[in-house]
């Protein structure tokens, strides 16, 4: 039997989205379950893939495809290419994965001369026909025969501007008849052959376009920005649905609408409708839509229907649906459904709230946000003191603010974004081929369309600002410039939009975080029950660790000591303790550093109470905390000029009192002090030079530094442990942990743990107490991986420092390698990901896996987390999961995605 590449939506297995796409499978099982929707069939994805592998149709499939065009006839009464009673369809693409308007679709086709007759006779309407008539030539021209779509638009333009006429509702039939002819004859001029008026070669060549579509540039860019696989979603379904119409008169109407309100996430009646219009003019904002509220007075019966259509959509998804239905002549029809693309603020509300309606379970709720969208609730918001004035004031589409300089087109958009420039990508209104702008833009600001209009959606999918249909701005693309009453607004300058409340604003208005809704709270506390992984933070000072702790992280994974050194006030106590020439030297500036760190693990530790805070002793190499060998020599040399024209100058000075018998003072500086700075300098520079290394970053660093100089370790550990000794003795339980940076033998362990002893004995002693601590070891060299077996007879952790792991493992610079080849080798698919941002499971992770392995053989309670960059990271989350570590810990703003990735790894690797 030969291949089915066509199913019936009465037959087709909803669940299977693979081979019938989103909307294919959902057509079906929408049709299954009894809702009303217009009659059709899917062609499969299997075809599209054969037909893309082989620059054919597969063989047999015109002839299946025939089959269910005349059951469509049955079904309907309708004859496709019959001028009596026409069939028309639509084409439509649909994918496994939903990417909104990334591919192509085509109505009203089935017409021609003939049909065309047919259907304006059995509606009597003939403006509606030639409405039709000309949408169809336009589509089907641009689409499937490949026709300049401005070539349309002008002769349209042409037409209402001869007509006097604004929007096309204003058009007459004899208007849209004119309109057609000339559309016919721009298909003539541009392919050479008149439009084709058999509907079966429109179907063929329709199905064939709406296939290439998903090897069409705007397809491939939203597939790789989204990172879409094949193992996602391979090739595009095709599904041929009878037409129904809403612009068929004042009884008919098409809307789209959201289950719920997707910014808020609000449990609402929520989307936009026209009447006697077709679903095109909604989502491309070609006229600004009717709140669907307004349809319970204009509408009353369909509104209740509708309202009966949307819960069920909901009750048998248990999703937010995103959908859109066509009102004819009274009758309600579903045209399609998918999953609602919401903004995290959106997700979280209606997760949590579908459950509290027991629509779905906790696991649910918390599997329905994906981790990376949490990022943008940590998007800033105006400050609500600002006094600006509003420029002007459209929908507010996308929640957030943003402020950018102005920018008409995408290309440009991409253009400056590429080069770390802020813009906003402002249109009259926007369309697919326009996406890259948007992956460009902080935001995005049209003057036409609703909230459910493409600038819309899109905008939100992303999670960046969005101001739709701001009216009072003309936008003239073409000269690259907007006006707004007497305003000229020009590409370059700034504005900022706030897609929360539709405001737009000249200029840059100050931002403040977001806070935390107590939606998000609630979830995230789900999240911690739910995960086996803790989520620790990265921070170096008591104001990152209290940021860490209101985003809800269980400890501090990592604080970086020498960060603690940067402030301006210890930094020349630390250079001054570099430069010293013995150790009583050196113990006097660490004498004056002493109090300065105790005091801020004091505070940390006060602030983290009584979650652990994991501080790791010094580790970068020394030469970090001077200046570099050319600074110093260019100061040098200015220094050198000066004394001389110092010199110059009180020679002069002196000549000149002893002509006039004055006394004139001399202001500069004195060549004493000159030269002591001088000479500090040259001493700065003897010592860069002496610690000037090759390869630093495998330098003199990390416990390597700790050994050689072992006051400056002593002064780090007492600093930790007096702290922790303070805060028992104000009654605070602390839990601090000391951790060994750059390890690779037990030996230096044991040499730093032997220190650690001697300290803690001398403090427990004068504060008459015992410390409860911890002691453990990064691990972040390969030695240290094998050698794990004997660094956990003495560590009582590991974190693994997957930032140097990763450059031990590959040999890459960390330093360098993302601005040099790295970017090549993951565009060119040489490497999939950057390892430096998404642990590298094959490699550096089987290093992870045998390190835990062979700690716990020695020491079954070892605790082992994480504390490189890749922690934050959802996908690395999972991995770390599975290799059976205690925690992540992560950037502060990133412990709430961390949190909710933890759960996730934890429901995904063990239902
Ligand atoms: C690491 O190497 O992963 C790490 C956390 O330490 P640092 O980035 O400070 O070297
Ligand atoms: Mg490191």
């Amino acid at each position: 039997m030969s291949k089915k590449y066509v199913y019936a939506f009465a037959e087709g297995d909803g669940h299977n989205k693979p081979l019938l796409g989103g909307k294919g499978a959902n057509l079906c099982e929408m049709t299954q379950i009894g809702l009303n929707v217009p009659p059709g069939f899917v062609i499969t994805t299997e075809a599209c893939l054969e037909f893309l592998d082989q620059k054919a149709l597969p063989m047999g499939l015109l002839e299946e495809i025939g089959e269910h065009i005349r059951n469509l006839e049955q079904q309907t009464g309708k004859q496709f290419g019959g001028a009596d009673n026409p069939l028309l369809v639509s084409v439509r693409s649909g994918s496994a994965m939903s990417m909104p308007g990334m591919m192509d679709t085509i109505l009203n086709l089935g017409l021609n001369q003939e049909t065309l007759r047919g259907l304006i006779q059995q509606t009597g309407n003939q403006r509606f026909g030639y409405d039709a008539y000309r949408r169809f030539i336009q589509l089907f021209g641009k689409i499937a025969l490949g026709v300049d779509d401005h070539l349309f638009d002008h002769e349209f333009d042409e037409v209402k501007r001869a007509a006097g006429v604004k929007a096309d509702i204003g058009l007459s039939a004899e208007h849209l008849q004119d309109i057609s002819a000339r559309f016919l004859r721009v298909v003539h001029d541009a392919t050479g052959k008149p439009f084709p008026e058999n509907v079966f070669e429109q179907l063929e060549i329709a199905v064939k376009a709406v296939f290439n579509s998903w090897m069409g540039k705007r397809a491939i860019d939203y597939r790789r920005e989204f990172h879409i696989t094949p193992a996602m979603a391979n090739g595009t379904a095709v599904n041929v649905v009878t037409m129904v119409f809403g612009n068929m008169g004042n009884d008919s109407a098409t809307g789209v609408g959201f289950t719920r309100n997707p910014g808020t996430g609000e449990n609402e009646m929520y989307g936009e409708y026209l009447v006697n219009a077709q679903g095109e003019d909604v989502v491309a904002g070609i006229r600004t839509p009717k709140p669907v509220a307004e349809m319970a007075k204009e509408m009353p019966e369909l509104y209740r229907q509708l309202v009966e259509l949307r819960n069920k959509l909901e009750a048998h998804y248990q999703e937010v649906q995103d959908y859109e239905y066509t009102i004819e002549k009274g009758v309600l029809y579903c045209l399609q459904t998918r999953n609602g693309k919401m903004n995290a603020t959106g997700m979280v509300r209606s997760s949590v709230e579908m459950f509290g309606e027991g629509l779905i379970t906790k696991e649910q709720a918390l599997l329905r946000v994906n981790p990376s969208h949490l990022e943008q609730l940590l998007h800033p918001r105006l400050n609500p003191s600002h006094k600006e004035k509003p420029l002007a004031t459209g929908l507010p589409a996308s929640p957030g603010a943003a402020s950018g300089k102005c920018v008409f087109d995408a290309d440009q958009a991409e253009l400056l974004g590429r080069g770390g420039e802020k813009v906003i990508l402002v249109r009259e209104e926007t369309k697919p081929e326009d996406i890259h702008g948007f992956f460009a833009s902080q935001g995005i600001l049209t003057s036409r369309g609703g909230k459910t209009s493409h600038a819309a959606v899109v905008a939100r999918g992303m999670g960046k600002a969005c101001v739709a249909g701001a009216e009072g701005i003309q936008v003239d693309s073409r000269s690259r410039l907007a006006r707004v009453g007497e305003l000229t607004l020009r590409e370059g300058d700034i504005i900022t939009i706030d897609g929360s409340n539709g405001n737009v604003y000249l200029g840059e208005i100050p931002t403040i975080p977001p806070k935390f809704s107590e939606e998000l709270k609630t979830l995230l506390g789900w999240a911690d029950e739910a995960a086996r992984l803790k989520v620790f933070a990265n921070g170096d000072t008591p104001d990152m660790a209290a940021v860490a702790m209101e985003y809800g992280a269980m400890g501090i994974g990592l604080c970086r000591t020498e960060r603690m050194f940067n402030a301006s006030e210890r930094l020349p106590v630390v250079v001054e303790m570099i430069l010293a020439r013995n150790t009583e030297e050196r113990q006097a500036s660490l004498d004056k550093l002493l109090p300065m760190q105790r005091q801020d693990f004091i505070d940390m530790f006060k602030i983290c109470a009584p979650r652990p805070v994991t501080v790791r002793l010094l580790d970068p190499p020394m030469h970090e905390f001077l200046p570099s060998e050319q600074q110093l020599l260019d100061e040098i040399e200015g220094l050198k000029e000066y004394r001389l024209a110092v010199k110059g100058r009180a020679a002069a000075l002196a000549a000149l009192n002893a002509l006039q018998h004055t006394h004139a003072v001399n202001t500069d500086l004195s060549e004493d002090l000159v030269n002591s700075v001088i000479s500090k300098k040259e001493l700065m520079l003897r010592k860069v030079r002496e610690l000037h290394e090759v390869n630093p970053m495998l330098g003199h660093r990390g416990v390597r530094l700790g050994i050689t100089y072992p006051e400056i370790y002593e002064m780090q550990i007492r600093g930790i442990l007096e702290a922790a000794a303070e805060c028992v003795k104000d009654g605070v339980e602390v839990s601090p942990e000391i951790m060994v940076p750059q390890v690779i033998t037990a030996q230096e362990l044991k040499w730093v743990k032997a220190g650690v002893d001697k300290v803690r004995a001398e403090i427990e002693q004068r504060y008459g107490l015992s410390l409860k601590f911890k002691f453990g070891s990064m691990v972040e060299t390969v030695r240290a991986c094998c050698r794990a077996g004997d660094l956990a007879g003495i560590a009582e952790f590991f974190s693994f420092g997957t930032n140097d792991l990763t450059q031990a493992a590959f040999s890459f610079s960390r330093e360098d390698a993302e601005n040099k080849f790295l970017p090549l080798y993951t565009d060119s698919g040489i490497l999939q990901d950057n390892p430096f941002e998404v642990l590298d499971v094959k490699g550096v992770g089987v290093l992870m896996q045998m390190t835990v392995e062979l700690g716990r053989r020695t020491n079954p309670d070892l605790k082992v987390g994480i504390c490189g960059e890749q922690g934050g990271h959802p996908t690395s989350i999972r991995y770390c999961h599975e290799f059976g570590l205690n925690y992540v810990s992560c950037s502060p703003h990133r412990v709430p995605i961390a949190r909710l990735a933890a759960a996730h790894a934890k429901l995904l690797t063990e239902q």
